[in-house]
């Protein structure tokens, strides 16, 4: 049966509904979602396995992005992530996008690079010429570190050698990993082939460990966009898609621009990355390293008019595993897996930078349309009623109201928290309510 990612009023029902909905529709039952996420998926024993002092859990909000298609195919995508606004606009933009077909996504083989650096060269032109003659042996050598890893149809694929100084070379490994993100596989073959890189070169072994600029491991996303599915109450869709063309070259001019539409798609990123167990440090640096590398930092993703449509694209590099590291031992990420509905690398990476490019197309069309705040400050709003001491079947009156009154502060939501009481003839006892 083909999945699906649409669930019409899924924000409406309960949590408890909406685990139902989910597990129907991927096949996780509710007890299994219920089980994987228990007190954030983690108890104190199990994280002391993972790091060191450890004197509890942190938990943070697991949420799903809907209406994402990739590749013709539907996921329910989740998120963890706790900024408010983040999954809505995911799932708002990514039904913006299925109206033009959705996200096609083109992934490079997960291919890691690891580095050797070589010391103490006399003449480094000479030296890296010598190593890339010696592929055939490197290659083997570097194999034979990483047996598991060959035994699955992965391994060394070729070695390149880059002049840094001088007197330093740097000796690239790059490293086909299939489905694991990779880093200490690549930290593997850089420990196992550093002796003879190093007396191939004729010089001293300097580091060796994987580089997070793994610009041959890129995903590349695009999105055509109709016109009438970008339009506001307000504004045409033809002046939206201008509105949002124009932020795209903000971004291309500036980088103080470029910072920051490149943290929305990492928005959206970074909350697949986490629901998924991958690391998000390295996804961040090899994003922001792959913006720089033309020498000056750029958006990751674009924006144009096509004929009468919106056309999006995205390219980065995107190391996320589907085995190995937390995966292993994190049922709230095995979870994930299983309503996205994938089990290979490739497939994840894919998913994961589309809601990256939906979560920067939902910015650009705020920007573009009514500005940030109003769609931001609607669900910040619920987080306000909550601290103001709101009970669960109010947040969502109080919030309207404190937004209505466009004063989304912890008094006004106490205030109007005061007003539903005094209504309801609850009277003060109920809610403590401070002027
Ligand atoms: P890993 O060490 O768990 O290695 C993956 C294992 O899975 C290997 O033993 C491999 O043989 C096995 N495997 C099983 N099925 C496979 C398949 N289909 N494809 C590929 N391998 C398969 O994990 P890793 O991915 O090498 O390293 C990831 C971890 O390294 C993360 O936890 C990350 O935080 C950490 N790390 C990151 C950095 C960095 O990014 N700079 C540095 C050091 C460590």
């Amino acid at each position: 049966m083909a999945r699906t990612s649409r669930f019409p009023g899924f924000y409406n029902v309960t949590v408890a509904e909406r685990r139902a909905l989910v597990g129907d529709a991927t096949g996780a039952s509710p007890s299994d979602i219920e089980r994987a996420l228990e007190g954030g998926g983690l108890d104190a024993e199990t994280a002391d396995k993972f790091v060191e002092n450890v004197l509890g859990t942190y938990a943070l909000p697991y949420g799903v992005a809907l209406n994402v298609r990739v590749n013709g195919h539907d996921h329910v995508v989740p998120m963890v992530i706790e900024e408010p606004s983040v999954v809505a606009a995911a799932s708002n933009a990514a039904k913006m996008v299925r109206a033009g077909g959705g996200f096609v996504a083109e992934m490079d083989p997960p291919r890691m690079i690891a580095q050797v650096e070589v010391r103490a060269l006399t003449d480094t032109g000479a030296a890296a010429e010598r190593v890339r003659r010696h592929a055939p042996e490197l290659l083997a050598l570097a194999d034979r570190a990483v047996p598991g890893l060959v035994s699955r149809g992965g391994g060394a694929r070729s070695i390149e050698a880059r002049v840094l100084a001088d007197d330093i070379i740097a000796v690239h490994v790059v490293v086909d990993c299939r489905d694991a993100m990779g880093a200490n596989l690549a930290n593997a073959v850089a420990e196992g082939v550093a002796d003879r890189v190093a007396a191939i070169a004729g010089g001293r072994v300097g580091l060796r460990i994987l580089s997070n600029l793994c610009d041959q491991r890129c995903v590349r996303v695009t999105c055509t966009v109709p016109a009438g599915a970008l339009a506001t109450d307000d504004m045409a869709g033809a002046d939206v898609i201008d509105g949002i063309v124009a932020a795209s070259r903000f971004a291309e001019l500036d980088p103080y621009r470029a910072a920051t539409h490149n943290k929305g798609i990492m928005n959206g990123i970074d909350a697949v990355t986490m629901a998924t167990g991958n690391d998000w440090r390295a996804v961040e640096a090899g994003a922001h390293a792959f913006a720089a590398r033309s020498g000056r930092y750029s958006p990751l993703a674009v924006w144009r008019r096509k004929g009468e449509d919106l056309e999006g694209r995205l390219e980065m590099p995107l190391a996320l595993g589907t085995v190995g590291g937390t995966l292993r031992v994190h049922p709230a990420a095995r979870l994930s897996l299983r309503i996205l509905g994938v089990s290979d690398a490739q497939g994840l990476a894919a998913i994961a930078a589309a809601v990256g490019l939906a979560s920067n197309l939902a910015a650009v069309r705020a920007l573009a349309t009514d500005g940030i705040q109003r769609g931001h400050m609607g669900l910040h709003a619920r987080s306000v009623a909550l601290a103001a001491g709101a009970p669960s079947d109010r947040i969502e009156r109080i919030a309207s109201m404190i937004v209505e009154a466009r004063d989304i502060t912890l008094e006004g939501a106490k205030r109007a928290l005061g007003v539903l009481v005094a209504e309801s003839g609850e009277g003060a006892t109920a809610v403590e309510v401070e002027e």
